[in-house]
């Protein structure tokens, strides 16, 4: 008989490590393999600024290509942008009642939002370690409020567990943590940790799991008003002649590990989903709007670049000006900055080293999809008293998202009601790309009903956004994996000549605006000391 060795991959190692330490274990964990590194923002970037009069060309106007902007002007330079779109913003975009766009297909996605609710396509959520966001919404005064990640009364959903009715994340959770502590406290009791535990330790940490999971004086998880205090109750406490409050009842261990609901607490373990998170007020676009007000009339919106061509002085970029019926043109430059997603720029016509252009087609792009849809009432707040947060499900929607503000208001308001991305080989991200956008409403309707079944009576429109759909990113970020990253990594970032690329591709923290902005400030300060050497 052959013997099958586990040899796990670091994720594997550290999702494993996650489920059963937790997250700050996981933390510790990642920072020594090399993931999760903090932010390594230290304050504001410092630039000498050119000899004598230097042109920048920059390409794209998302958030890395205006803070490249920004800096470089304030330090001196001549700066441009070439941005194919009619806006600034790139992946940081925000929609309202009354925007439109064409996503590739031809499809017309419509947003018909009545209310004052909004939707973010693509960056929704600042982890609070995120310090050069931070430091640049303060600099640019783009107020932040809230954004409430995890939260104790949202749901965690299987369709073939509890009959599928969801159940409460904090209940969800302290049965976790109650039954876990009831048999590790069998353990200890049981001396079967004596070579791991002191016996000091032992009592010390027996003392611990009875406060931490709640146990009786026998050690067990059971029903009692202390429980009641922690988990909730089933008649809660009143006043007057109300009836005597009862604790609710806990769940038992197995139907929980057969629900494959433990697993989904660990949305709420990375590090980076660490609480409190934060968002802007009014939509994901005012930080990339705040930008804007400082570097708009640096932008040449409707440019489609189609070359960069560069020699030892300088580089020439060609493109296709839509604002001039598509007429080719071209722009000079001494340096050029890069932004243009990996998955665009692969297909341009690129002057730089072999192995910079095999770096450019290396990173796939991985898949995502959001639909959000708008409802008459906050039922959510109203009949199951959800403010805020996130559920969980698994079914292909993946998570239903709550708002962060208005509370309580009267009128219609706005559901995040699906959301993935085809990590962790969840393909069905394709399936929702496929979909024309009147199918994506229907699908995300169709199974959230089954969460919340008021969706049927209160809903208004909905809209989506299926990210290798849109022609200007043809994906929702770059897919590095290690190996690629070893192969490919420096080369993409180094200076090639004349010209560097930035971007989230081009950062250690890929899909976050933290990791444009980091990217775009290492690339300028890289700039300007090859401009002063
Ligand atoms: C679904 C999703 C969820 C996310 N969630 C979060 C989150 O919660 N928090 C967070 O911090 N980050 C999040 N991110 C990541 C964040 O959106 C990105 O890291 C960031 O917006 C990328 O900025 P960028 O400047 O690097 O690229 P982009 O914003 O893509 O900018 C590139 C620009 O280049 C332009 N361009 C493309 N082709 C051409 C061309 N040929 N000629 C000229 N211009 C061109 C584009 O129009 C675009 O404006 C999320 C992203 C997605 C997609």
């Amino acid at each position: 008989m052959t013997s099958t060795r586990f040899n796990p991959s670091r994720r594997q190692l550290l999702a494993m490590i996650g489920k059963v330490a937790g997250g700050a274990a996981m933390y510790q964990a990642m920072t020594s393999l090399g993931f999760a590194q903090t932010s390594g923002y230290s304050g504001a970037v410092s630039l000498q600024g050119p000899r004598e009069g230097r042109r920048v060309l920059i390409l794209g106007a998302g958030i890395a290509g205006m803070a490249a902007a920004y800096e470089m002007r304030r330090a001196g330079y001549e700066v441009r942008i070439l941005e194919y779109q009619a806006r600034q913003g790139g992946r940081c975009l925000t929609l309202r009642g009354g925007d439109r766009y064409t996503e590739m297909g031809g499809h017309e996605i419509a947003c018909d939002f009545q209310g004052d609710g909004y939707f973010n396509p693509g960056p929704w959520r600042l982890p609070v370690h995120h310090r050069a966001v931070f430091d640049y919404c303060r600099r640019l005064g783009v107020p932040l409020q809230p954004f409430i990640n995890k939260n104790n009364k949202a749901y965690l959903h299987s369709a073939s567990a509890f009959d599928g009715q969801p159940q409460r994340i904090g209940h969800v959770e302290t049965d976790m943590r109650g039954h876990v502590s009831e048999l590790l406290a069998k353990s200890l009791n049981q001396g079967d940790l004596d070579n791991a535990v002191s016996a000091e330790d032992r009592e010390k940490l027996l003392e611990g799991l009875k406060e931490w999971g709640v146990l009786d004086s026998d050690y067990r998880y059971s029903v009692s008003d202390d429980l009641g205090e922690v988990r909730g109750w089933d008649i809660r406490p009143g006043g007057g002649l109300m009836a005597e409050k009862s604790p609710s009842q806990p769940n038992d261990l197995s139907p929980l590990l057969q629900s494959g609901l433990w697993e989904q607490l660990f949305n709420f373990n990375d590090y980076l989903f660490e609480p409190p998170m934060f968002e802007p007020v009014g939509g994901m676009d005012a930080i990339t709007d705040a930008f804007a007000r400082d570097v708009s009339d640096l932008i040449r919106f409707n440019a489609r670049v189609t070359r960069i061509a560069q020699n030892e002085n300088g580089v020439s970029i060609t493109y296709e000006d839509g604002g001039r019926g598509g007429e080719m043109r071209e722009e000079t430059a001494d340096w050029c900055l890069c932004t243009i997603p990996l998955s665009v720029l692969v297909q341009l016509d690129v002057d730089c080293s072999d192995a910079m252009r095999r770096a450019i087609a290396a990173v796939p792009y991985a898949s995502a999809f959001k639909v959000a849809l708008e409802f008459r009432r906050r039922f959510w707040e109203q009949d199951d008293w959800i403010m805020g947060g996130i559920s969980y499900t698994d079914l292909p929607l993946v998570q239903i998202a709550y708002p962060n503000y208005g509370f309580l208001s009267d009128g219609p308001a706005v559901l995040q009601a699906a959301y993935d991305t085809a990590t962790a080989g969840r393909t069905f991200t394709y399936s929702w790309s496929s979909m024309t956008p009147q199918e994506r409403i229907e699908a995300a309707l169709e199974l959230g009903r089954q969460i919340h079944p008021q969706y049927d009576a209160e809903f208004m429109s909905g809209t989506s956004w299926v990210w290798h759909r849109v022609d200007w990113s043809l994906g929702c970020y770059g897919q590095w994996t290690d190996d690629l990253r070893d192969e490919h990594y420096e080369t993409l970032c180094e200076i090639d000549n004349r010209l560097v690329l930035a971007g989230e591709h081009c950062s250690h923290i890929p899909a976050w605006l933290e990791g444009s902005l980091l990217s775009a400030l290492d690339a300028i300060k890289r700039l300007d000391q090859r401009e002063n050497a």
